[in-house]
């Protein structure tokens, strides 16, 4: 460690928010040049290669062919996929000398289509797995917590190529299983979870979540049945359909100064009954009401955006993720002053479903609003509302979307227990991408009667570079990092802490013993403070720490356990024999 390249800082950055951020600037893994941009120093180096290897490995235990392409793509490539214009503001773009728009790769299921297309002809060339190793560009709206979400960061993605669906089906599951052995090896708590497909299109798709709670994605798991899902892919079980038989017919009330759902449900709970011809009112909650919420949607490549209501139950809120994830690609965001403007039949903040179809402005319900439910709503009518406004016999819907914030307690779609909220980073990302692409780019095989076969495919991503940080954030504790062995940037730290020169001799007599062995050794001859030193090896997490100090008198050397802080003396003639048991786990 005295020649290392490293610096360890005993403060935090003050631009961090998360422990891993921190920590792998602190250890001197990383250091930021720009926002979501970041330099890998020796030590963090080491970390990546070793997860880029077992992702190798397991690649290669699938058959899957490492290839690399160019960062720098042309601009008519992802014109042809339509992603030049999808992908919005996330992707860069430059020119070159002669004015030719280029783009820096968010992905590349485009070239991967092509250079199969160029190669392969026959339908005996198939199935076939490619993935690369390689540096990927987005520009982030919120480059976060260091290397977690960078704008420049590096992806394993890998894409399968079959013949039928029975075949994409194959190659999914293969890569499903890599990526079990992948974070498994790497020592991941993770969960699989249900996703919607982002702007790729297609149908089946998992991603792996690592449970931590500085994740940005929230998730959804069943308390008693293994379903999870992310909270854009989440279903929850609807309750049965109601008899509305006993339900009075439809009675509008004047409710002024009921601006919010508090204050409606307030006065609903004062109102004079008897004057609007009901004998015996039910006692309101917010759940009584429903809520329509006024939203905006635009089709790919239309210029004009379309109203659309959605009603959810009053004590719900509209989840805006979860609409979006199952619209797309159709675009939706929260309509404007303007766009109310355009309709004078939607009276702000007193709009109910009963005049909706009147007005042609679609509406969806969220499935809570169940066929023959009752509500308290809107009566189109400054200061009215309307009561008892039944689904199916006042209102019909133009059709259901899952549309409310999902809540702890919500019932599970597959067993009806309690659903469980919780927060985790993507890892990893398996995607049945089907023949989208296959047949933008014409990519087709020459079938056993000589007619032509769509090739189908899979996608298939890993965050290499965001899996370190991962790592770093699941496995950390109060003193610093503590790297799973796979991943750990040695094997052993070897700390000489006496001054004399023995001690330091004894020490490197000893990692030359084992780097002979084939063990990864880091060995701190810096001339340091014990203290200084023990608080370093605590900072950069090596898995075990050999200590080799004052005990050497009595031939002692001291071995200690990163992870559970475990210590005890060893005779140092069986040092190396107890680290490689460390090592192998024993
Ligand atoms: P996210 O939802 O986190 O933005 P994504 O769904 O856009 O990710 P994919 O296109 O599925 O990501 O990419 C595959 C993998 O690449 C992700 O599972 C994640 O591990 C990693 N990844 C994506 N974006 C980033 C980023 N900005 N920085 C680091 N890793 C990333
Ligand atoms: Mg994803």
């Amino acid at each position: 460690m005295s020649t290392l390249f490293l610096r360890t800082l005993r403060d935090d950055p003050a631009d961090a928010e998360v422990p891993s951020h921190r920590l792998l600037v602190r250890g001197g893994y990383v250091r930021r040049v720009a926002p979501g941009i970041y330099s890998w120093l020796p030590l963090g180096l080491l970390v990546l290669r070793n997860v880029e290897r077992v992702v190798r490995e397991e690649m290669a235990a699938i058959g899957s062919q490492e290839v690399l392409f160019p960062a720098l793509i042309p601009r008519e490539i992802f014109e042809a996929s339509g992603r030049w214009a999808d992908y919005g503001d996330s992707l860069f773009r430059l020119t070159d000398r002669k004015a030719s728009d280029y783009l820096l790769g968010p992905t590349h299921e485009e070239l991967f289509t092509l250079l199969v297309k160029g190669e392969y002809s026959s339908y005996k060339d198939y199935p076939l797995s490619l993935y690369q190793i390689q540096t990927k560009f987005r520009d982030e709206a919120r480059p976060r917590a260091g290397v977690l979400r960078g704008r420049e960061f590096i992806m394993k993605d890998s894409y399968s190529f079959d013949l039928s669906d029975e075949g994409l089906q194959t190659s999914y599951q293969a890569h499903r299983d890599a990526y079990e052995r992948i974070f498994s090896r790497l020592g991941f708590d993770y969960r699989i979870v249900f996703a919607v497909s982002g702007a790729m299109g297609g149908s089946a798709s998992e991603e792996f979540l690592a449970p931590t709670p500085s994740g940005e994605d929230t998730f959804v798991q069943c308390s008693s049945c293994d379903y999870a899902a992310n909270t854009e892919a989440v279903e929850i079980a609807t309750p049965a359909a109601q008899d509305p038989s006993g339900v009075p017919p439809s009675v509008v009330l004047d409710t002024p100064d009921t601006p919010t759902i508090a204050t409606l449900v307030e006065s609903l709970n004062r109102y004079d009954w008897a004057s609007a011809g009901v004998s015996e009112p039910p006692t309101f909650t917010a759940a009584d009401t429903l809520k329509n919420v006024v939203l905006r949607t635009r089709a790919p490549g239309a210029d004009d955006w379309e109203l659309l209501v959605v009603g959810v139950p009053g004590d719900r809120e509209v989840d805006m993720k979860r609409l979006a994830g199952q619209l797309e690609p159709v675009q939706v965001e929260q309509a404007g002053p303007d766009d109310l403007a355009r309709e004078p039949g939607l009276v702000k903040g007193y709009i109910g479903p009963q005049l909706l179809s009147e007005l042609k402005v679609r509406y969806l319900v969220d499935p809570l609003v169940v066929e023959g439910s009752a509500w308290v709503t809107g009566a189109n009518e400054e200061d009215k509302h309307a009561a008892f406004v039944v689904r199916g016999r006042d209102f019909t819907p133009d059709g259901e979307i899952g549309a409310v914030e999902i809540a702890d307690g919500d019932r599970c779609v597959r067993c009806g227990s309690a659903l469980r909220i919780a927060r985790g980073i993507e890892l990893g990302h398996v995607f049945a991408l089907g023949r989208k692409y296959a047949e933008t780019f014409g990519l087709t095989a020459l079938g056993p009667d000589g007619k032509p076969v769509s090739i189908t495919m899979g996608s298939y991503g890993v965050g290499i570079t965001r899996a370190v940080a991962a790592l770093a954030e699941q496995t950390h504790d109060s003193s610093g990092l503590c790297w799973p062995r796979e991943a750990a940037p040695a094997d052993v730290q070897l700390v000489p802490t006496g001054k004399d020169v023995a001690t330091l001799a004894e020490a490197e007599r000893l990692a030359t013993e084992l780097v002979a062995g084939g063990v990864r050794v880091l060995l701190d001859d810096r001339k340091a403070s014990p203290g200084v030193k023990f608080a370093d090896a605590e900072l950069l997490g090596v898995p075990t720490i050999l200590i080799v100090g004052r005990g050497l008198a009595e031939g002692l050397v001291e071995l200690r356990d990163r992870k559970s802080g475990e210590r005890r003396d060893v005779p140092l003639a069986e040092a190396v024999s107890e680290v490689r048991a460390a090592i192998n786990g024993r």
